[in-house]
């Protein structure tokens, strides 16, 4: 506008200066509006026509004489939205109240836009006008959507991870969320997780370790930390993981959740423990060879009594080793690593040449022989040695063969058996009722003592099922002419109670303990 084209009456300092102002007041407001990216819009509801600031303008790529009605702007929104967004103005205008509408829009050039309108009808109470603003959210909604897809990428990546994952409460131990594969390394369904803590699922030893450390993370004093923790399943399998546990923190700094991924390393585990279980048979092997150089075995006996009569009928020979303590070492601890290496049938003929000179002074003794030697060669030789070379009668050996070693060498120990029973010496089926094939070994084996297991006599005076099963063996035994012995008696009322169901013979500490023998 030049200045010869201003009316007479805004001529004149004050007017001049009002219409400055007001040309920069306007000049902020179209920057405010460029800035932001809203402008106003007022829509005359008698004539349709739409009055549209230069911001909103710029947001649809419209010059400045384009002129719009309500039809012309509709027609820019995405017909996805459309229909909708006519119907809410036509409501806003109809009752009154406020509009709030959100919708895509395809500007003038083509460009897509998220806008959020609002609007008012006139306050001032000029019905038939609409008067709103517009927002140009694209910018807002696409850094939303962007992280909600980077959001919904991790927790898929969390759910179908590898190796486990999961969150925890700091300060509860709560499973908060949990991955497939941790379900599967510590054995429970996400459902089971979900109601329980990580001190539940965790041996107790490690659940104690972990908790010290996750109160140490809560308090500042360690950022994270790592273990490696077993799981025990409910059908008995293990697993073990590693496992790297770590803070989530919230924007004061405090701790919000514990994150944790578990790697499965139980391959590794169990190729370590039985590293370690090696290490530790190769100590017994050194032990059990310097044993049998250094003569460091030594027998002890345990009386077998005649429950009618109270005689001690024969002793069983229990082997045991002398440490470098002096301490006496149990045959549980070093017979296994000597079976897997090969030295038990060396050890069986060791026990069999004191066992000759014992019974040569007229004792009669029981045997416990391996599965090794049932087939060995070497074995039934020395036995016949030592007997020709003691002159010790044959009838007071009693090799005792259990259950368990009988598996795949019924042939073995028949013939073994055969050759001994020639010679007179008798035989008793050890730990009876804990192995298979009960039947088949009585059918082809020459025994004379059947020896009822330590399980079933334990908590005979509690127990119904473990009553008829010796009541089972004494019928057994008494339909195929053997004696029965009852092993583990610890109380007299069991004793009573076996002698009652008919059980021969008995042997326990309450008849008395394993003691050493004199071997002459
Ligand atoms: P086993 O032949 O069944 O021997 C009975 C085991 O029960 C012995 O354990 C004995 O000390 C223990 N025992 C005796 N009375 C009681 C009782 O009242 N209560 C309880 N709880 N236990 C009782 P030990 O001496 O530790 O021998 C363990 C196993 O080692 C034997 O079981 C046998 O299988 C094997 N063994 C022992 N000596 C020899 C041996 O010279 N050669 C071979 N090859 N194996 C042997
Ligand atoms: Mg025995
Ligand atoms: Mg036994």
């Amino acid at each position: 506008m030049k200045r010869s084209d201003v009316p007479d009456a805004l001529r004149g300092g004050g007017s001049r200066q009002r219409a400055e102002e007001l040309a920069l007041a306007t000049s902020r407001l179209h920057q405010a509006e460029r800035l932001a990216r809203v402008g106003s819009w007022e829509l005359d509801v008698e004539s349709g026509h739409v009055e549209i600031s230069l911001g909103i303008r710029r947001i649809i790529h419209a010059d400045a004489r384009q002129q719009f009605d309500l039809g012309t702007l509709l027609a820019l929104v995405d017909a996805y939205d459309r229909e909708r967004v006519a119907a809410e103005v036509s409501a806003v205008i109809a009752d009154g109240g406020q509009l709030r509408t959100e919708f895509g829009l395809t500007t003038l050039e083509g460009v897509a836009r998220t806008i959020l309108l609002r609007a008012e009808v006139d306050a001032g109470g000029a019905a038939g006008v609409l008067r709103g603003a517009a927002l140009d959210t694209t910018e807002l909604r696409d850094a939303e959507s962007a992280r909600s897809a980077s959001e919904n990428l991790f927790t898929q990546g969390f759910d179908s991870a590898p190796i486990g994952m999961a969150l925890t409460d700091p300060r509860t131990g709560r499973y908060l969320r949990v991955n497939d594969a941790a379900c599967r390394l510590i054995g429970q369904s996400r459902e089971e997780l979900l109601q329980t803590s990580f001190a539940d699922v965790a041996d107790p030893e490690d659940a104690e370790r972990e908790r010290s450390a996750r109160e140490a993370m809560l308090s500042g004093e360690l950022d994270g930390f790592e273990a490696e923790k077993r799981y025990v399943h409910a059908d008995g399998t293990s697993t073990w993981s590693a496992l790297t546990v770590g803070a989530i923190h919230g924007p004061g700094g405090e701790v919000r959740a514990f994150i944790s991924h578990a790697v499965d390393i139980t391959a590794r585990k169990e190729r370590e423990l039985q590293l370690q279980a090696q290490a530790a048979d190769a100590g017994w092997l050194s032990r059990i060879r310097a044993g049998l150089q250094q003569d460091r075995f030594v027998l002890h006996a345990q009386p077998i009594i005649d429950l009618a009569t109270g005689d001690t009928i024969q002793q069983e020979l229990l082997i045991r080793l002398r440490g470098d303590d002096g301490g006496i070492i149990a045959p549980g601890a070093f017979l296994p690593a000597s079976e897997r290496y090969g030295l038990i049938s060396t050890i069986d003929r060791w026990v069999v040449q004191k066992a000759a000179r014992i019974a040569a002074t007229g004792a009669a003794v029981e045997i416990n022989l391996s599965a090794a030697s049932l087939g060995d060669r070497a074995t039934l030789t020395s036995i016949e040695t030592a007997l020709a070379d003691t002159g010790a009668d044959p009838s007071l050996l009693v090799f005792e063969i259990t259950e368990t070693a009988l598996v795949d060498r019924i042939d073995d120990a028949r013939r073994f058996a055969e050759r001994l029973t020639e010679l007179g010496c008798r035989f008793a089926l050890d730990d009876f009722g804990t192995g298979y094939g009960t039947l088949t070994y009585l059918k082809h084996l020459p025994v004379h003592f059947i020896k009822i297991d330590v399980d079933f006599v334990r908590d005979l005076l509690r127990s119904d099922h473990d009553e008829r099963v010796v009541r089972s063996i004494v019928s057994l035994a008494r339909e195929f002419g053997l004696k029965t012995v009852a092993e583990g008696i610890e109380d007299e009322p069991t004793l009573h109670r076996l002698r009652e169901l008919g059980v021969d013979h008995g042997q326990g500490y309450f008849l008395g303990r394993p003691a050493p023998i004199a071997v002459p």
